[in-house]
């Protein structure tokens, strides 16, 4: 894989939804471990679902931003791009990007934790809603990896790392591993790293290159860049 990108949720903001760690936004109004974790649903299932809900709907009305669509143009001017994502947004799908792994998960995906069925889902969830495939009511649980549990496709994620030449990381605070580890591993694959943030993340001292500034304006020069040949990786 030539160009392995990593977004988190500070790809999104400009589209208008709250990164992990802003002051106002869903996320301010609830705990991590209360409705990201397999002990908070444990607890109280009806305020995660209504948690995944309410963030669900947000998705009928938001649109992808200028870095989005770059991202799906530098798929489209090259057959070697892989972008990872965090986020559980749909946004780079309707940017039209293909090659995507969602290691989070998804908001528009739901598991039967009985038969383990994964479903589309685009509405809301309830406690009475019933698995279609085993039929049991109670069991389905967002498509979202919380804390404590396994990303996706780790192993196709490894790989890429292992045999990419670029690493872009973009809109993510370096807090949360695996994700935050990926730097380490596209570097020691020689590949150049860089990362297109706001501001510095935590592990910004192990990128090779850092331009800070907001997303939707920094990742189309960026692409514009790549795609032009000025910049050689
Ligand atoms: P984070 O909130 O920890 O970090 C976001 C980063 O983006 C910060 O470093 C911030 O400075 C930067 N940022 C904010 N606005 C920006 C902009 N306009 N342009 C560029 N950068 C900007 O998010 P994270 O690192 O993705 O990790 C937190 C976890 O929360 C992830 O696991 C993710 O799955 C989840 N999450 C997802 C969404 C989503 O799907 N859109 C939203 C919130 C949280």
């Amino acid at each position: 894989m030539g160009i392995v990108v990593l977004t988190g949720a500070g790809i999104s903001a400009e589209s208008g939804i709250a990164t992990f760690r802003d002051a106002n936004g869903l996320w301010a109004e609830h705990r991590v471990e209360d409705v990201a974790t397999p002990d908070g649903y444990e607890r109280n299932p009806l305020l995660v679902l209504d948690f995944y809900n309410k963030r669900r709907r947000e998705l009928k009305s938001v649109k992808p931003n200028p870095a989005h669509l770059a991202l799906a143009k530098l798929e489209q001017g090259r057959d070697d791009v892989l972008v990872v994502t965090q986020n559980v947004d749909n946004l780079h799908e309707q940017a039209g990007t293909k090659s995507l792994i969602h290691m989070h998960g998804e908001l528009n995906k739901i598991r039967c934790t009985e038969c383990e069925t994964v479903f589309d889902c685009y509405d809301d969830i309830t406690l009475a809603s019933k698995c279609e495939k085993c039929g049991t009511e109670g069991t389905l649980r967002p498509h979202i990896v919380w804390f404590g549990e396994m990303p996706f496709m780790m192993d196709e994620i490894s790989y890429a790392l292992h045999s990419c030449e670029l690493f872009i990381s973009i809109g993510t605070s370096g807090n949360v591993y695996p994700a935050a580890g990926f730097v380490q591993s596209a570097r020691s694959a020689g590949a150049h790293t860089v990362e297109l943030n706001l501001e510095p993340s935590l592990g910004a001292s192990m990128f090779k290159e850092k331009v800070h500034g907001k997303a939707g304006e920094v990742v189309p020069v960026y692409v514009n860049k790549i795609l032009s040949g000025e910049l050689e990786f």
